[in-house]
């Protein structure tokens, strides 16, 4: 039976004449009562569900007839919503970006882009680069029940040099500052830059697997993913998007287990500002752009400089093949994890995920994968043992929805509220 807190349902006048309620006295349970619950794992929905977060991690969850409240919890009616887990974006960027410059990274700018991300619903942001000292140290702070903003991993500088010694010294110093991945990149930026030789970045891989630290790669063209995968790389960072992937190519990432983070969005940033794109209009990404960044996409010159700019036209073409190549993983049963590489500038946190989202459900994958893609799996590819999933132990971070994203997946943008560690994340 569903049970409401005795003291919300009290008029105003007469609570005052009441001793304080005991919020104190329950140890910080709070039970979500009423909704459909998606919890992750790629398991079916859960109707009439009770989800408990007690002290900022889940108690129990499951249908209604199965859990049992405790006496002193504060409920919270959420019938008619949907109950997911917290968005993970495995492949972002944080700290830098202002307006639309870059070099603003201090902690201000991180605790201000991880609270934008958290009101999106993405409770936990892997930044894959650019990761400084200020980064690090809120990665540190936040295995606490206070928490209401998006959980931090971080990468430390991406790893890049000459000469094997040159990456190991490299690595070396990214592992003592205790990055949770490394980084490289494996491209010649189509064609514009020389790419590092397989001694280099069979170097990085070795050099991070002696520090036990996984290595995700930026990469674009597929002999070079091949490359990647046979010396050992642990997370494939971009869609590949020269070519159609091929079976070879698919055996080696199954073999070795390796997650596909397909950053669609990345590729939409390249082009779409050419001209006016119809998201402009979107009171979902409208809520919490700069005016000022609109203008300054808005300007015509910006656009007919993204219109003769041939990487941006090359980029355009490479999103056809990268979402034909989601598409293929997925059916071929290839582990992807939901990423956008936002974070650089008009890339916009929040919102770019909820559209990478979409993309994935476009180039072929079910709602259903989508989200898992977005939840549990994404989780399990960065080995983060506590999050993803809505299960007994994991941190209590996930969104309250108003409409159901396994009928229409851009209801995952019906966002009602957004909870980390079981508390509420604020309003700006
Ligand atoms: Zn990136």
């Amino acid at each position: 039976m569903i049970k409401s807190s005795w003291f919300k349902i009290l008029p105003l006048a007469l609570l005052a004449l009441l001793p304080a309620p005991q919020l104190l006295a329950n140890e910080g349970s709070i039970a979500f009562v009423g909704a459909i619950i998606i919890d992750g794992t790629g398991a079916d929905p859960i109707e009439n569900g009770v989800l408990v977060v007690t002290n900022g991690r889940i108690r129990s969850v499951g249908p209604a007839t199965a859990v049992t409240v405790p006496d002193d919890a504060e409920t919270v009616d959420v019938r008619g919503k949907t109950i997911m887990p917290g968005l993970i974006n495995a492949h972002g960027h944080v700290g830098g970006t202002l307006g639309l410059e870059r070099d603003h990274y201090n902690t201000d700018n991180l605790l201000r882009q991880l609270s934008l991300y958290a009101r999106y619903g993405i409770t936990t942001v892997n930044s894959l680069g650019g990761d400084e000292e200020e980064g690090f140290a809120l990665r540190d702070a936040q295995l606490n029940a206070d928490l209401d903003r998006a959980r931090l991993f971080v990468a430390g500088a991406v790893i890049s040099g000459n000469t094997p010694d040159e990456v190991r010294d490299a690595v070396n110093r990214a592992a003592d500052l205790g990055a949770n991945y490394i980084k490289t990149r494996v491209d010649d930026n189509l064609g514009r830059t020389p790419k590092p030789t397989p001694e280099v970045f069979e170097a990085i891989i070795d050099q991070a697997h002696i520090r036990r630290l996984p290595v995700a790669v930026h990469l674009y063209y597929l002999d070079d993913a091949k490359a990647v995968l046979k010396a050992g790389a642990d997370l494939i960072a971009h869609s590949i998007r020269d070519e159609q992937v091929d079976q070879e190519l698919i055996n080696l990432i199954n073999e070795k287990g390796v997650c596909y983070v397909p950053t669609l969005t990345r590729e939409i940033s390249t082009f779409i500002y050419e001209s006016e794109p119809d998201f402009f209009s979107d009171p979902f990404f409208l809520k919490e752009v700069d005016p000022q960044v609109l203008e300054e996409l808005r300007s015509p010159e910006r656009q007919s400089q993204l219109r003769n700019s041939a990487s941006a036209q090359q980029y355009k073409i490479a999103l056809e093949v990268a979402m034909d190549n989601v598409g293929a993983l997925s059916d071929a049963g290839v582990a992807i994890a939901m990423g956008t590489d936002s974070g650089p500038p008009a890339r916009f946190q929040g919102y770019f995920e909820h559209m990478e989202i979409w993309l994935m459900v476009q180039a072929g994958m079910s709602e259903m994968e989508a989200i898992h893609a977005a939840t549990g799996k994404a989780a399990e590819c960065m080995n983060m043992s506590d999050l993803g999933t809505l299960e007994p132990g994991k941190w209590g971070d996930f969104i309250v929805l108003d409409e159901n994203p396994l009928d229409d997946i851009e209801n995952t943008r019906t966002i009602e509220s957004v909870w980390v560690a079981g508390n509420q994340v604020p309003s700006p």
